[in-house]
């Protein structure tokens, strides 16, 4: 099979995996003649995959022969599509010819189970190896590891991988029981501390490292410590391939964030896949939906929003018509109006349309004076979204019921596509 081929087929059979973000990591670039590549994103092509996902990472399987049989994966041992392999030289060219042809920006590798997982997983860490080693490449690589391999090739691939990512897969043990017997979520969890501890020994030794002067007249310099994953680990999880609602996905992401101190957990709406399991949903979950849990994600970590409070329906699931802090304040009306020149900043933050940012500017500007509508416009905060919930000195919000107000937010509606 030719390379052009078993590309076609590894390329795609990757693109299920959400977390390809490439956020966090060291600066690291090839200036000043030496090596090859740059963590920096500029003069990249980015570009999107027919499902909307981002794909400017060479994102790729080492191989799609599996010998799990997890039912949501179209790689799985049952399932009847064509099979490839690369050698590690192979992915080893690719990734070099892509980055000087400036199409991508690093390499995300991923691999089905060959062999056994040790085996898979030291073919994945010696694809890093040679790029770092033999090639000085010093772009973006993100591993998927595999949970059940040994935690020397864990240790292994933190050493040449910016991001080590471990897949949860589903949001409750119960799920992945059912979907992926093979698939051991303790050794999951497992991994992950490993690899947190890892990453935190490798932060402390960054910072005990002392500035030494080598040199008379030169400026002091830190002796480098042993990098070990710089941009964290990450997980991904599938969501509308089992029964769990959002209030459950919510809650285990904040443990994960909580416990392992992950960078990021991202959520994948289940597609549908070719001789699909007749357990799993015919449909994939709306995308909206897939949206509406990176806001609440987005609330936890950056809004302090805790995961029991951002979903307030009786069915467990995130609102769709409007974002999940409009339609808290909605379901909280009683909190509101908040005064913007007195109110407490986690206050602030839970207004509509105020982001994180725009506090923070508006924490600094009314140390100096009262702000007013006219202010919020230049912070560029949008009004209509953050007046009904604000005083000012020139505002007060009228009295209008919950529905109404919800309806006066809800965004314009789209003509949908005729050939969507
Ligand atoms: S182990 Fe990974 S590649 Fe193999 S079937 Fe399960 S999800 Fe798919």
């Amino acid at each position: 099979m030719n390379t052009q081929l078993k590309l076609a087929i590894l390329a795609d059979a990757a693109k299920y995996d959400a977390s390809c973000a490439s956020s966090g990591t060291e600066r690291r670039d090839s200036l000043g003649g030496r090596g090859l590549g740059s963590t920096e994103g500029m003069g990249i092509c980015h570009s999107y995959a027919p499902d909307g996902r981002c794909i400017s990472l060479l994102k790729i399987l080492l191989t799609n022969f599996c010998q799990y049989d997890c039912l949501y994966c179209v790689n799985r041992v049952t399932s009847n599509v064509p099979r490839a392999r690369f050698s590690v030289d192979e992915v080893v060219q690719l990734t070099l010819d892509f980055y000087r042809r400036n199409c991508i920006e690093g390499l995300f590798l991923s691999s089905g189970i060959i062999q056994s997982p040790d085996y898979t997983m030291e073919q994945v860490v010696e694809v890093a190896r040679v790029l770092r080693e033999e090639h000085d490449f010093r772009g973006y690589i993100h591993l998927k590891t595999i949970p059940d391999a040994a935690p020397e090739l864990l240790a292994r691939a933190g050493r040449y991988a910016d991001r080590l990512s471990i897949n949860i897969e589903l949001p409750t043990e119960a799920g992945l029981a059912t979907l992926a017997p093979e698939k051991d979520a303790p050794a999951i969890k497992r991994s992950m501390a490993r690899l947190r501890v890892h990453i935190d020994d490798a932060k402390e030794a960054a910072q005990a490292s002392e500035a030494v002067v080598s040199m008379p007249r030169t400026k002091p310099k830190r002796a480098k410590a042993e990098r070990f994953a710089p941009a964290g680990q990450s997980t991904q999880m599938i969501v509308g391939a089992d029964a769990a609602d959002d209030r459950a996905i919510l809650a285990t992401s904040a443990q994960l964030y909580g416990s392992y101190r992950l960078r990021r957990v991202y959520y994948s709406a289940f597609s549908p896949i070719p001789d699909a399991a007749s357990s799993l949903p015919l449909k994939a979950p709306p995308l909206v939906r897939e949206h509406r849990l990176y806001q609440a994600d987005w609330l936890m970590r950056f809004y302090g929003f805790g995961h029991e409070e951002i979903v307030a329906s009786g069915d467990g699931l995130l609102r769709l018509d409007v974002d999940p802090k409009l339609a808290w304040a909605l379901a909280h009306r009683e909190r509101f109006p908040v005064d913007l020149n007195r109110a407490p900043r986690e206050l602030l933050l839970r207004v509509p349309g105020l982001g994180a940012k725009a506090v923070e500017r508006v924490l600094a500007a009314r140390r100096v004076r009262r702000l007013r509508s006219d202010d919020l416009k230049r912070l560029r905060v949008p009004l209509g979204k953050a007046l009904p919930f604000l005083l000012l000195p020139d505002h007060r919000p009228r009295a209008i019921d919950d529905a109404q107000l919800a309806a006066k937010l809800q965004p314009a509606p789209v003509q949908g596509a005729l050939f969507a």
